[in-house]
């Protein structure tokens, strides 16, 4: 698609994008593929290390690198059984898996390498945008403004771009957060290893709440040779008049989303692992207190009304931000990103591709959050939860999708 301004000749769309991270990577890529000239803005000063541990992979946050020649095998480790445990750490239920486990690195490093580095800018924040029937102008945190004909806002849970364009849009917290760690298979004891180490290991505590456990390549996507790490999330109800006492770090200062390792407070890591001695099963527990830096992440839903407000859009958890229960939030970002170059691929004009993406994918936005939101309420509060149900199955668009079943 080309823009003709005016009289003048054809020119190629300019697209920037803000927020470097899965979402943004995924959608720079493929807008530069079907023909824009794409710069990324990434508030980060640095190349993004350490960010949200495992993830479950799913065919479309893999696609992009599967396309481009890398090995399935190279990025994820192939799960071994779901299994739920209980307190004493015998088995409820088990069934085969079918999931694959990668890392947030391992998928980071393998898109940067195929962008353009000098057209990715770190310590750029998007800081405002103003736009009128040329396009958008787009103003960063080193004083620099970017003029483009397509701005894509990635910037993750706490948008800026949402907040400017969509003020009335807040996180709404789910009651819960999630406690998270990984730690190496090295560092860990060979008996604990081998009993975490093939399966995702589930426990639904007796007084609300839950556990997982699975294995993750190391940062550089390999898994050969047992080189792994132990990835956990343990979903942890936190009532409100308790929030500030966990999520405020040496100095006081209160972090709502997100607490990373080093400003979590040793009164409250005494109190995690308290609570792993005595509501964990033998394996888990001794996961939790193997790990020397688990760092937290707030549960939240975030909703959007709209994805696309004139020649900006909204990508990944800058517009919707589901509860982790299914596993998707990167998915759903990667598929938001190959929705949006799929759209502008086959419309006439800008403004038509946009208007086609928004439909679909606030239609996916919206489900993901209504279906997480009753699988976390279900698993903290209402204890609800049935191992071995399909519901409970990780999935982006329906409940076990995130399946790699046997071809
Ligand atoms: C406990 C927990 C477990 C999870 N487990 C999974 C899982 O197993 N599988 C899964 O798919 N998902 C999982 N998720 C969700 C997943 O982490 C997110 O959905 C995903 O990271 C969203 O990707 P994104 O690219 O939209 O945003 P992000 O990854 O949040 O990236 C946003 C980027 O924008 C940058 N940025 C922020 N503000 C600005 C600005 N003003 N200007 C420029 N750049 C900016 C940030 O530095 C960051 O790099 C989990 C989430 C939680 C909380």
């Amino acid at each position: 698609m080309a823009i003709t301004p005016g009289s003048a000749a054809p020119r190629r769309p300019r697209a920037v994008v803000a927020g470097g991270s899965i979402g943004g990577l995924t959608a720079a890529l493929l807008l530069r593929d079907i023909g824009f000239d794409v710069s990324v803005y990434e508030r980060s000063r640095s190349q993004l290390a350490g960010r949200g541990a495992g993830i479950i992979a799913h065919e479309v946050t893999l696609r992009y690198l599967v396309d481009s020649g890398r090995r399935l095998d190279d990025l994820t480790i192939e799960g071994g059984l779901l299994r739920y445990v209980d307190e004493t750490g015998g088995t409820v239920h088990e069934a085969p898996s079918n999931y694959r486990y990668t890392s947030w690195q391992a998928l980071y490093r393998g898109l940067l390498e195929l962008f353009d580095e000098r057209r990715y800018h770190y310590g750029h924040a998007l800081t405002a945008v103003r736009q009128d029937d040329q396009g958008v102008d787009v103003s960063l945190s080193t004083g620099a403004t970017e003029r483009c004909d397509l701005l894509v806002c990635a910037d993750g849970v706490s948008s800026t771009a949402r907040s400017l364009l969509l003020p009335e849009v807040e996180p709404s917290y789910a009651g819960y957060v999630g406690w998270r760690g990984i730690i190496p298979g090295a560092d860990v004891r060979q008996g604990l290893l081998h009993e975490l180490r093939f399966d995702i290991t589930y426990q639904l505590l007796r007084a609300g709440g839950h556990i997982l456990a699975y294995p993750i390549p190391t940062a550089d996507g390999h898994s050969d040779g047992g080189d792994i790490f132990l990835n956990w999330v343990w979903y942890r109800n936190v009532p409100r008049e308790r929030f500030r006492w966990l999520m405020a770090d040496h100095e006081g200062t209160l972090h709502s989303l997100s607490l990373p390792a080093p400003s979590v407070r040793a009164d409250v890591l005494d109190e995690l692992n308290a609570a792993a001695e005595t509501q964990l099963a033998p394996a888990l527990a001794e996961l939790v207190l193997s790990t020397a830096q688990p760092f937290v992440q707030t549960i939240v839903d975030v909703e959007v009304p709209r994805q696309v407000l004139g020649r900006v859009c909204l990508l990944g958890d800058a517009a919707f931000v589901a509860r982790p229960h299914a596993a998707a939030g990167t998915a759903k970002a990667a598929a938001d990103a190959w929705a949006l170059a799929e759209a502008l691929r086959k419309a006439d004009s800008l403004d038509d591709g946009l208007a086609r993406w928004e439909t679909t994918q606030l239609a996916l936005g919206r489900q993901l959050v209504a279906r997480t939101r009753t699988l976390g309420d279900g698993a903290q509060f209402e204890r609800s939860w049935r191992p071995g149900s399909t519901d409970l199955l990780f999935g982006l668009w329906a409940p076990g999708d995130a399946r790699f079943l046997p071809r």
